[in-house]
């Protein structure tokens, strides 16, 4: 296993990651909407004029290891999102995005819906 794939079980088994931080309000976010189950933060290098994240507060790592469990906390992600994006003002529209794993672009090995908004998105994406 190179460091590359092992680094996310490492984060997994800590079940730490930067967004741990920002939930235990170690490092500081621009969030949006806090409960019990979640958080919703801007995006620190946002892809489009509104770009925010929603995570769980329980540090799933990836969709890939997610449980039957995890089922109404994960649609209470998009819940939220909606509601976010309507208070943020995305009248016309946006788009939701969760990353999976290397070759789905996920970098940070906590599960988060990115919302993004404000312009016109394209398909296919990147
Ligand atoms: P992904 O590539 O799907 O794992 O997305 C990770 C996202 O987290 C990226 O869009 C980053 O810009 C964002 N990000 C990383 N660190 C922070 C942070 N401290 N605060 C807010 N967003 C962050």
């Amino acid at each position: 296993m190179t460091d590359e794939i092992s680094k996310p079980y490492i984060t997994y088994r800590r079940g730490d990651s930067v967004f741990g931080k920002i939930i235990r309000k170690e490092i500081p976010a621009n969030i949006i909407f806090e409960d019990d189950q979640c958080l919703a933060f801007h995006d620190i290098c946002p892809q489009a004029p509104t770009h925010f994240l929603v995570i769980p507060k329980k540090p799933i790592p990836q969709i890939a290891v997610a449980e039957e469990d995890d089922e109404s906390l994960l649609g209470h992600l998009i819940i939220v999102a909606k509601k976010c994006a309507s208070a943020l003002g995305l009248k016309k529209g946006y788009r939701m995005v969760m990353n999976e794993g290397t070759d789905g672009g996920q970098t940070i090995f906590h599960i988060h819906l990115h919302v993004l908004g404000g312009r016109q998105m394209k398909w296919p994406p990147g």
